[in-house]
């Protein structure tokens, strides 16, 4: 990432709303359900899944965290109203992880249930690091109340996430494994670019290993290319791993792999509480200040900066 690109990381929280919320619509299906799902039908005519989450996390009230969780029965209403090849991701602090530990197993509970009826997965995304055990210690206890449509995601970058494969093999987890994208602190977490790529090849040949279906979440290259070489070397059919992807994210990158007979999941991102997950989307942009100026120069000019899809 340029010099001044990292600055405008650092000062994007000061970036007025409607700037961020132009500069990240690519990243977002929009407020609706509707919006999601006319999205994931163009994504499923491309050959591509997709996982569907509804914006909304650290929320404050229980009833806010329960209308989330009701929310997700209509998104698998509209998954199969609209024939859809979608799961659902959600985030355990928008079902009130940190109001309390039980409302959020009840909320979680209710959503994996309604999938079950319809056949459908639940994705647990994982959050900063101060949820973690709790995250898996409701993974674990939902497994153990014999639910398995649900799947976990894992940090490459935290230094605990080989012995939490270990701990968690005998339940042959599903899991996203994914960089990690939370601030955390250097005693928990490698920052090294390196070694955060050496912990994710290490943690998919050790959850390949174990015999865990994979979603292989990342952009980068040089990752992709590693678990392709893996995948290969087991001699894995194309239904027993898959990449996912962010929406809006190198998607010509996801097209080679869609054309190569590879598995590709699309992150769905819709709601109205977009501010949060821009704000990191956008972070990760290497060429932010390319766009926060563009869109600047756009409205001078009167032409704004449109949705590149
Ligand atoms: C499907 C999916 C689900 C995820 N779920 C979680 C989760 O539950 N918890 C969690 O902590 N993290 C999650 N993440 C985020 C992840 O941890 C990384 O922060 C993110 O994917 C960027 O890492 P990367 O592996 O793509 O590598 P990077 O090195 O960050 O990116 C590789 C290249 O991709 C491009 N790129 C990446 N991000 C952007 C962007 N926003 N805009 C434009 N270009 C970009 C750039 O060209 C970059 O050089 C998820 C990611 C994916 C793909």
């Amino acid at each position: 990432m340029a010099v001044y690109d990292r600055a405008l990381v650092r000062l994007l929280p000061a970036v007025p709303k409607p700037v961020v919320r132009r500069i990240a619509d690519r990243y977002i299906a929009g407020t609706r359900l509707d919006d999601a799902c006319a999205l994931v039908t163009r994504l499923n005519a491309q050959g591509k899944l997709a996982t569907i989450d509804i914006l909304g996390e650290a929320i404050t009230s229980p009833d806010e965290a329960r209308a989330i969780a009701r929310a997700y029965h209509d998104v698998f209403d509209g998954i199969e109203r609209n024939a859809l090849d979608a799961n659902v991701s959600v985030k355990l602090t928008g079902l009130g992880l940190e109001l309390d530990y039980d409302l959020c197993h009840e909320n979680l509970e209710f959503v994996v249930r309604h999938a079950e009826v319809s056949s459908n997965f639940v994705r647990i995304d994982m959050e900063d690091s101060s949820t973690t055990d709790a995250t898996l210690a409701l993974y674990r206890q939902l497994r153990a109340a014999g639910l398995d449509n649900v799947g976990i995601v894992l940090q490459a970058y935290l230094r605990r996430t080989l012995p939490d494969i270990r701990d968690l093999a005998p339940l042959r987890p599903n899991v996203r494994l994914c960089k990690g994208i939370y601030v955390e602190p250097e005693e928990i977490a490698f920052e090294d670019r390196q070694a955060i790529r050496a912990g994710f090849m290490a943690a998919l040949t050790a959850l390949l290993d174990g015999g865990s279906y994979v979603g292989i979440a990342t952009h980068d290259e040089f990752l992709i290319d590693d678990a392709l070489r893996q995948v290969a070397e087991r001699e894995l059919a194309p239904t027993e791993y898959e990449f996912q992807m962010l929406l809006g994210v190198r998607e010509p990158l996801g097209d080679e792999l869609v054309h190569a007979g590879h598995r590709l999941r699309i992150y769905v991102p819709f709601g109205e509480q977009w501010y949060p997950y821009s704000l990191r989307r956008l972070q990760e942009n290497p060429r932010i200040a390319g766009y926060v100026a563009a869109d600047t120069v756009g409205r001078l000019t009167g032409r704004g900066n449109h949705r590149g899809r």
